[in-house]
């Protein structure tokens, strides 16, 4: 056998752990819905098969995943979890373990989905969350994590969000900011300190 030979073979296929589980499909409920700008990482049945899902908004800056838990029967929904004595966003394990006690316990029946609100209506929603954000006396740098929880109602993508903070910004430049950062070729949005 020519050398050669030992690099373009391909290589053995790995032999999987004897007790690796069998993959199993989620019974299906014909629940499908993916929400804009959320990717659901896992689901899970409550009591009742409403689903409890897992999903993620996106990287932070320093491009770190974090997910939040929500019900789709009850009105449940977290975006941090208690960690001595603060509060910490979920990493997938921490948000899995979330969902399968909520939907260890939760009876509620799966409710209607929010439909997709119009442009107008998305529009006036994050603007009112961006007012509605405390203002310090030095600039606060706006993380899109602030949004969390309002994006199954949202269900717009970060692109979206920023395109709409950046036309706010340029706007409203009394209580918005957008800088280039020129570390992470992003930009980033501060919420000024209120007039004197
Ligand atoms: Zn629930």
């Amino acid at each position: 056998m020519a050398l050669i030979d030992l690099f373009t073979r391909k290589p053995f296929a790995l032999t999987p752990p004897a007790e690796a589980p069998e993959p199993r499909a989620w019974p299906e409920i014909g629940e499908t819905w993916k929400p804009e700008g959320l990717r659901v990482a896992e689901r899970y049945y409550n009591q009742a098969h409403a689903v409890v899902l897992v999903a993620s908004t996106g990287q932070d800056p320093c491009g770190i995943t974090y997910y939040l838990v929500a019900c789709l029967g009850c009105h449940y929904l977290s975006t941090r979890t208690k960690y001595h004595s603060s509060y910490i966003r979920y990493a997938l394990g921490q948000a899995a373990e979330a969902a399968n006690t909520h939907a260890s316990t939760c009876r509620a029946l799966p409710r209607q989905l929010p439909d997709r609100p119009d442009d107008d209506t998305a529009r006036g929603l994050l603007r009112s969350w961006v007012m509605a954000m405390p203002r310090r006396d030095l600039p606060l740098d706006l993380d899109l994590a602030e949004f969390d929880s309002g994006r199954l109602e949202l269900q717009r993508t970060n692109e979206w969000i920023c395109a709409e903070l950046d036309a706010l910004a340029a706007k409203r430049d009394d209580l918005l900011s957008a800088r280039l950062d020129e570390h992470t070729g992003t930009v980033r949005f501060s919420i000024l300190p209120p007039p004197r």
